[in-house]
C-alpha cells in the first residue's frame, strides 16, 4: 500500500481543521485558497521554509468587545463587536464592518482572510481587516442605530486610525451608519482624520464609492467576456440581493445594454421579465428600507417568490434561464444544485459581487464547465479600490470628480482581471480565475511578508 506525502497546503488545511473547530466559513475560505495555490507552492518551495501559510491563516490580531446600547423605550441591549486585523504586509488594515444577526467570529475571520487576497489583487498599498457585530439594524429607528454606532465606536476607536486600520461599510453598514460611526470617532479623539471610508461626499467621502462595488463588478465582467469574444450587450442577467452591491450592479448592467431580470432579499425573489424597475428598487431599499414584497404589489406583471417557496437545495433566483448571473447578497447563497440548474439552462458567465456566495461544489462546477467565472475576491474588489482612492483624497485634502474616480476604477478592475488571467495562463489553466486570482494575490502578500522578516 502506498501513502502519498501530504502537500504543504493539505498539511495546513488539516491542522487548521483541528485548531479552529466549528469555524466552517473560515475553513471553507482557507481550503479554497490553499488548494488552488498548490502549483505555486510546488514551484516555489521557499514559501514553506518561511512558514508563510501558517502565518497567513492566523490573523495578526482579533478584538472582541461588548457593545451596550439603549433602545427608544429605554431597554438596554448587549451585542458582540468584532475587529479582526488580518494582515498588514501591504499597508494599513482595510475592510468593511458588517452588522447582521448572523455575524459570528467565524464570519469575520472568513471575510478578513478573503480580504487579504482581494486587497493584494488591486495592486494598491492595502492590508486586510474586517469587523462587525450581530446587531440587526432592520426595524430600528435612526436614533437607535445612532446609539448603537456610538457604542460600537466607543471601543473601536482605540484600534483604528488613518495609517493603521481604516474600516468601511459592508452588509448592514451604509452611509447612515458610517456617518454615526465617524461622528463618534471625531467626538472621542478630536480628530477629523480619514479613519473610515464610505463617508458622505460632502464631508470627506469620495464620489463614486457608493457605486464602486457594483460598477466594478460589471467592469470586471466586461474584461472577462471581452477576452472570450463575448459581451454583456443584450444579455439577460440574474442578480441576487437588493442592497448596495446589487443595486449598482443592476444600474451598470442597464448602462452597458444588458437586461437584469431578478433581485432578491431575505423575504424572497423578484422576477421581472421586462427588466427590474431600478428607480422603484432604490426607493424601496434606499429610502423606505422595506421588503421586496412591495415590489410585486406595485408591478402586477412581476413575479414574487417568497423564501418559504424556494427549492429545497437552493435559491429561487438561480432557477431562471439567463446568460449571466451575479450573486450579490451573501455567502453560500448559490448551492451545488443552483450551479447545476444555471449550467443546465445555459449560463455562460457567473461573476460574484458578494463574498464567497458560491458553495465549494458550485465553484468546482463553474470552473470545470469552463464558463467565464469571476470569483468574488477579484470581481468585487471595486469597493475597496475606491476606498483606497478615498484615503488618497483625504491624505492630500483633495476631492476628485466622478469621472476621475470612475476612470481609475475601470483601470483597476481591468488590471485585476489581467493579473488573474495572466497568472492562470502561466500555470497552464487559462480558464481558471480561482487559481489565477488566489495565486496572484497570495504571491504579492507572501513576498512582502518575507521581505519584512520573521514577524
Ligand atoms: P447590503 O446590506 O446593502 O445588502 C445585502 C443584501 O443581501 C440585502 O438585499 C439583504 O436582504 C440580502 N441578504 C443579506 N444577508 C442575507 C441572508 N443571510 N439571507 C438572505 N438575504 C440576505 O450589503 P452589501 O450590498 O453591501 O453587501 C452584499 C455582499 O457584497 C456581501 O457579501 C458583502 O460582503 C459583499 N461586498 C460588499 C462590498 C461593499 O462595498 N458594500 C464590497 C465587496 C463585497 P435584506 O434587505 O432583506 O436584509
Amino acid at each position: 500500500m502506498t501513502h502519498e506525502t501530504p502537500t504543504y497546503a493539505h498539511e495546513i488545511i488539516t491542522r487548521l481543521g483541528r485548531s479552529s473547530p466549528g469555524q466552517h466559513e473560515f475553513f471553507q475560505a482557507v481550503e479554497e485558497v490553499l488548494s488552488s495555490i498548490q502549483p505555486l507552492l510546488d514551484a516555489e518551495p521557499h514559501y514553506r521554509e518561511h512558514a508563510i501559510l501558517e502565518r497567513m491563516v492566523e490573523p495578526e490580531r482579533q478584538v472582541l468587545f461588548r457593545v451596550v446600547w439603549e433602545d427608544d423605550t429605554g431597554r438596554v441591549h448587549v451585542n458582540k463587536g468584532y475587529r479582526v486585523q488580518f494582515n498588514s504586509a501591504l499597508g494599513p488594515y482595510k475592510g468593511g464592518l458588517r452588522f447582521h444577526p448572523s455575524v459570528r467570529a467565524d464570519t469575520i475571520k472568513f471575510l478578513g482572510f478573503e480580504q487579504t487576497f482581494k486587497n493584494a489583487l488591486t495592486g494598491l498599498p492595502l492590508g486586510a481587516g474586517k469587523g462587525g457585530s450581530d446587531f440587526d439594524p432592520k426595524g430600528r429607528s435612526d436614533r437607535e442605530v445612532m446609539r448603537f454606532c456610538q457604542a460600537f465606536m466607543s471601543e473601536l476607536y482605540r484600534h483604528v486610525g488613518p495609517t493603521c486600520d481604516v474600516p468601511a461599510g459592508d452588509t448592514g453598514v451604509g452611509a447612515r451608519e458610517i456617518g454615526y460611526l465617524y461622528g463618534q470617532y471625531k467626538r472621542l479623539t478630536g480628530r477629523n482624520a480619514g479613519v473610515l471610508t464610505g463617508k458622505g461626499p460632502g464631508w470627506g467621502g469620495s464620489l463614486g464609492r457608493t457605486e464602486a462595488t457594483g460598477y466594478g463588478l460589471v467592469y470586471f465582467t466586461q474584461s472577462m467576456l471581452e477576452d472570450r469574444g463575448e459581451s454583456l450587450d443584450g444579455a439577460r442577467c440574474l442578480v441576487s440581493g437588493s442592497g448596495n452591491v446589487a443595486i449598482y450592479t443592476i444600474e451598470k448592467l442597464y448602462d452597458v445594454g444588458a437586461l437584469p431580470v431578478t433581485c432578491s432579499d431575505s423575504s424572497g425573489t423578484v422576477y421581472h421579465e421586462r427588466g427590474i424597475d431600478l428607480p422603484l428598487l432604490k426607493q424601496l431599499k434606499e429610502v423606505e428600507r422595506t421588503s421586496l414584497r412591495a415590489y410585486a404589489e406595485r408591478h402586477p406583471d412581476a413575479e414574487f417568490v417568497p423564501v418559504d417557496a424556494y427549492p429545497r437545495d437552493g435559491h429561487a433566483v438561480w432557477r431562471y434561464a439567463a446568460t449571466a448571473a451575479f450573486p450579490c447578497a451573501t455567502q453560500n447563497e448559490l448551492s451545488d444544485g443552483d450551479a447545476d440548474a444555471l449550467l443546465a439552462a445555459g449560463v455562460r458567465c457567473v461573476a460574484e459581487g458578494a463574498n464567497m456566495p458560491s458553495t465549494a461544489g458550485a465553484v468546482h462546477r463553474f470552473v470545470d464547465a469552463r464558463i467565464a467565472y469571476g470569483p468574488g475576491k477579484a470581481a468585487n474588489a471595486g469597493g475597496v479600490a475606491v476606498s483606497q482612492l478615498e484615503m488618497a483624497q483625504n491624505a492630500s485634502m483633495q476631492h476628485w470628480s466622478m469621472t476621475k474616480v470612475d476612470t481609475r476604477l475601470r483601470t483597476i478592475m481591468a488590471d485585476i482581471y489581467r493579473r488573474s488571467a495572466d497568472t492562470a495562463a502561466a500555470f497552464g489553466a487559462p480558464h481558471d480565475l480561482v487559481l489565477g486570482a488566489n495565486t496572484a494575490g497570495f504571491r504579492r502578500v507572501a513576498d512582502a511578508m518575507i521581505a519584512h522578516g520573521i514577524v
